[in-house]
This record gives structure tokens, sequence and C-alpha cells, in this order.
């Protein structure tokens, strides 16, 4: 194996390191944004559901007004009541007390169901909100950890891809530019390849013309996979 050829290999395995390490910023980058999609849906469940039970005891405060006011009205027509001589007038502010009596009674008795069903959703909300926090704080937590998991693979990163250009610096010829090439594409790696088995391309493991093989053999131009399009080499004994 020639000069050239060892050092590409070498390059490869600094490059293929720098990706592996990429590759794992990513996938942990996807998992900060799940774990802040889901705290933020937590967050928007935890501010409904408290709005929900702030309309349900506005409600009811507004029932329990009603109820006074209707109240106040009832004594005020039975005191006016009392001072009525004409037998039809009596009536019929009789007739609107009973009516207003029936009002008074389903709303009490609407206002107990409500107290009832108030009572129960509350104390349902309330262990709710304790176990939504507890689950909000574990995800804040991971978060945080992934997120400094995230700068110190970026600092990784950072330094593998300096490994890589200085490695390179120095690195010339056909060879290395049909290398370059295929990185620059996203060819996905390893890039460069032997024959293997005699004539088959190890990146996809078809078979490559008994051409290419001898060219590839000759070493003096870079070869591609007529397949894959990788790079080739002949790994010579020893
Ligand atoms: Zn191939």
């Amino acid at each position: 194996m020639n000069l050239l050829l060892q050092q590409l290999l070498e390059l490869q395995s600094l490059d293929q390191v720098a990706l592996d390490t990429k590759k794992q910023i990513e996938n942990v980058h996807l998992e900060i944004e799940r774990i802040q999609t889901k705290a933020s849906q937590l967050e928007t469940q935890l501010t409904q559901k408290q709005q929900s039970m702030q309309r349900q005891e506005v409600q009811y405060h507004g029932n329990a007004s009603q109820l006074q006011s209707l109240e106040t009205t009832l004594t005020k027509q039975k005191t006016r009541q009392l001072s009525i001589k004409k037998m039809e007038e009596y009536q019929a502010l009789e007739n609107a007390n009973t009516d207003l009596k029936r009002k008074i009674e389903d709303l009490e008795n609407q206002m107990l169901a409500d107290l009832d069903y108030l009572e129960a959703e509350k104390k349902a909300y309330t262990q709710w909100v304790v176990a939504t926090q507890c689950d909000l704080e574990g995800l804040q937590l991971r978060g945080k950890q992934l997120l400094s998991e995230k700068q110190s693979l970026q600092i990784t990163y950072a330094e593998q891809c300096t490994n890589v250009s200085h490695f390179e610096t120095h690195l010339r010829g056909p060879f290395y530019e049909a290398y370059t090439v295929l990185r620059r594409c996203g060819k996905a790696f390893p890039i460069i390849v032997p024959i293997i088995k005699g004539h088959q391309c190890s990146g996809c493991h078809l078979s490559v013309s008994g051409d290419t093989v001898a060219k590839a053999t000759q070493n003096a131009h870079p070869q591609c996979c007529e397949n894959c399009g990788r790079l080739l080499f002949v790994a010579k004994e020893n």
C-alpha cells in the first residue's frame, strides 16, 4: 500500500469520527426539541386547566350573587304585600312570590350540585397539577443535561474538524482530489474502499469490471465503482 493511499484511509477514519459526532449532535438536538415541545404542551395544559377552574368558580360566584339578589327581591315583595289592600293586587304579588321561590329553590339545587362537582374537580385538578409539575421538572432537568451534552459534543466536533484539516493540509494529487469531491457531495462513508474477493466493491458488494480492477491495480489514476461510485483500491499483500 502506497503512502498516499494510507494517508487517505487515515483521513477517511478521521472524517468518519467527526461525522459520527455530527450525527450524535443532530440526535441530541432532536431530543432537545422533542423535550421542549412536550414541556410547552404541558405548560399550555396547565394554563388551560387553571383557566377552566377559574371560569367554573366565577360562574359559581355569579350564581351566588344572583341568588342573593332573588332573595332580596322576595323580601321586598313580601314587605310590600303587607301594605296592599286590594285582593287582586295581593294575589298577583303572591303569585310572583311563588314563582320567585321556585326560582330560588332551583338555583339553590343547581348550586349544591355545582359545589359538589367543583370540589371533586378541584381535588382532581390539584393532584394533576402536582403530577404535571413533577413531569415538567423532570423534562426541564433532562433538557439541561442534553444541552450540556450537546455543548460538549460541539467542542469535540470542532476539535475533530481541526484534526481533519490539519491532517489534510499537505495532501495533494488526483486520489486526494477525487476523495474530496466525493466527500463534498455527501457520499456515504466509507468513500474509499478496497476491491475484495477478486472483483467485488466492498462498499456496495457488487462486482466491478475487470478493466476497473486492472486499472485500480496499476494505481495510477483513481478508479470508481461503476455501481456506487466509491473510490476503489486494491489492497496489496503485506
Ligand atoms: Zn460499489
